[in-house]
């Protein structure tokens, strides 16, 4: 325990204003020169404070001013990035990251952040948390390594790139939209496939700290990124007259077209058969994620293999039967309806041209009032036993 230690009048201000959500005062207070890193009687410092506020703007005013992230002299050992967790705000928990917040820490009773977020029910920062990656493990290969003439990323990619292996929604199509969205990614896939391909292996190898999730979320990413590279090629060597409609389409649109191909039953069976091949090509066949996976597939009952996919690298959810998806890429609570039907929801007008092609047909019979069902994939999933939960959340 601390001493007691009296704190001054400036300083007992410091905690009044985060706790009133004063951010006007508490930046007055700060130009005072006051260290950042004082402690109330319960030795919480006042970024610990205001992260269990959940008050982004204040969380970002103390870090710049020099808080400690990592502090914690708290009796439970507790750190901003638990109260941040506890929170509900997966803003603050990125704040808090990007400043260096370490994920291992542990409370007094062997809680990560994570699970303490994930044991209240916010599975946003429990995503954030455990999709988080700092930004100098990607710039490690933007310098050269060994005997080396060039690094394997170009420097002004760690940027994109950041983003890209930080995604939170892993449906493929939206994986297909962020790589023609975050700039230059389009332009270097061979290099991108490769870093994700040594990252995964790193995983693998970090000995008591390797973290299986990450490795197969590696993977899983540098396998679509083949598969456009594999598109794009066939697309440049199609001879003139072959699959002329294919040619006029873009890789975004030819890729999401194949995978939201409904099949017999309303399951997207390309998707399905694609996602199985990729967790099959994971290497590391011995780890427990892959055989939790593999056994998934092959119960009697098997569910898609995204929600195999997206439980594996998400965690459960659970509760979420309700929740509204895209059609095209699974981004939760989409903003815009097919105004014909209104019985599908995208994220976007591109989002409602990729899925257009599949939806037309369907489109006037539901807007005639005639009920089907449109195939859909839904993030959340139970499937995994308490075994892999308690390992992702491990993880
Ligand atoms: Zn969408
Ligand atoms: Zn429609």
């Amino acid at each position: 325990m601390c001493e007691d230690k009296v704190l001054s009048e400036s300083e007992k201000l410091i905690f009044k204003a985060i706790s009133e959500n004063d951010a006007t005062l508490l930046q007055a207070l700060l130009s005072e020169n006051i260290n950042a890193n004082i402690v109330d009687e319960n030795s919480m410092t006042p970024l610990q404070h205001a992260a269990y506020k959940g008050n982004k703007e204040i969380v970002q005013n103390l870090l710049d001013q020099g808080a400690d992230v990592n502090y914690s002299e708290h009796q439970h050992n507790y750190t901003a990035l638990h109260f941040a967790g506890l929170s509900g705000k997966a803003d603050v928990c990125y704040a808090l990251l990007l400043s260096g917040a370490k994920t291992d820490v542990t409370n007094s009773v062997g809680r990560t952040a994570s699970q303490m977020a994930a044991f209240v029910g916010h599975h946003d920062c429990v995503a954030i948390i455990n999709n988080f990656i700092p930004k100098s493990d990607i710039e490690y290969y933007t310098t050269v390594q060994g005997s080396q003439t060039s690094p394997y990323l170009p420097i002004f990619l760690v940027e994109s790139f950041h983003k890209f292996v930080m995604q939170i929604n892993i449906h493929p199509a939206k994986v297909v939209l962020n790589v023609h969205n975050f700039v230059g990614l389009s332009d270097h896939l061979t290099e991108i496939k490769k870093v994700l391909e040594l990252m995964s292996e790193k995983e693998m190898k970090r000995g008591s700290e390797t973290n299986e999730v990450m490795s197969f979320k590696f993977h899983y990413l540098s396998y679509i990124i083949g598969e456009i590279i594999k598109i794009r090629q066939r697309q440049t060597s199609t001879k003139k007259d072959e699959k002329e409609d294919e040619k006029k389409l873009d890789i975004t649109e030819l890729f999401t077209r194949k995978l939201l191909k409904p099949g017999k039953d309303g399951q997207l069976e390309f998707m399905d058969r694609f996602l199985k091949e990729c967790i099959r090509e994971f290497p590391h066949r011995e780890c427990t994620l892959f055989r939790q996976m593999v056994a998934s597939l092959a119960s009697t009952d098997p569910p898609p293999a995204f929600n195999v996919v997206n439980s594996a690298i998400n965690g459960q959810r659970g509760f979420m039967d309700n929740i509204s998806i895209c059609n095209t890429c699974g981004e939760e609570k989409p903003a815009k309806k097919c105004s014909k039907c209104k019985a599908v929801e995208y994220c976007d007008r591109n989002c409602q041209r990729l899925h257009w092609h599949w939806h037309k047909k369907a489109c006037s019979r539901l807007s005639q009032g005639i009920v089907e069902n449109e195939p859909q994939i839904k993030p959340n999933v139970n499937e995994l036993s308490t075994e892999i939960q308690n390992l992702l959340v491990n993880n």
